[in-house]
């Protein structure tokens, strides 16, 4: 089931199943599965990247959980409302499922230092680069945050895998993936934590073996 879990600006939906154990894919949505359009709030609007659904559902068929993880400072800042949020998940969820492919579970995280009310929170622990979303997905799903990996357009979301002690994050030159994002995702390597860099969510796939077998 899907629902605001504090009845302001976190959000959650996990399906039935658990993964305890297992490696998961962690994936920012907005530049990563969809086309970064600035605070995506319309169903119409929703483009799916071209690589992800073919990407997603070859994670889905090794039994790989796929996990989103996304920052919606829109809501927080007035822009559109957490049904809005919810009809683009399904438009999401439903171009998707023309690949075959599916999410194993949606956080979401719309407080920001200019919210409006009670949303105006800088820094909230559920917001990228906080690890708090992640944790959110260890503690529902049982996945093993050490042995997955995270993909994302800004720096912010690899450095929310670190901080959550991923094994590791990939950078992909779409959405917001410019040139001063990847020095800065570059800059978050460490002898634990593997940055690596790819075009799209397509270059995903080389971690599908590690994740699969992890
Ligand atoms: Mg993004």
């Amino acid at each position: 089931m899907s629902a605001l879990i504090d009845g302001v600006g976190c959000w959650a939906w996990t399906g039935p199943v658990r993964f305890d154990g297992r490696a998961a894919l962690f994936l920012d949505r907005d530049g990563v599965i969809v086309e970064e359009t600035d605070y995506l709030g319309r169903p119409q609007d929703v483009a799916l990247i071209p690589t992800a659904g073919e990407t997603i559902a070859a994670f889905n068929g090794a039994g790989v959980p796929v996990i989103v993880v996304t920052n919606q400072s829109g809501v927080g800042r007035g822009y559109f409302s957490w049904d809005d949020f919810e009809a683009v998940q399904a438009e999401i969820a439903a171009r998707l499922a023309t690949f075959g492919a599916h999410v194993d579970a949606v956080f979401a995280c719309a407080f920001h230092k200019k919210g409006l009310g009670d949303m105006a929170v800088a820094d909230h622990p559920w917001r990228k680069p906080g690890a708090g979303m992640l944790y959110e997905a260890h503690a529902r799903l049982g996945v093993a945050l050490e042995r997955s990996f995270i993909v994302g357009d800004k720096d912010s979301d690899l450095g929310a895998g670190r901080a959550a002690g991923l094994m590791g994050g990939l950078h992909v030159s779409t959405g917001h993936g410019d040139a001063t994002h990847r020095a800065e995702a570059l800059a978050l390597q460490t002898s634990a934590f593997e940055v690596r860099l790819g075009d799209d969510i397509g270059a995903a796939k080389v971690l599908l073996t590690r994740l699969a077998g992890a």
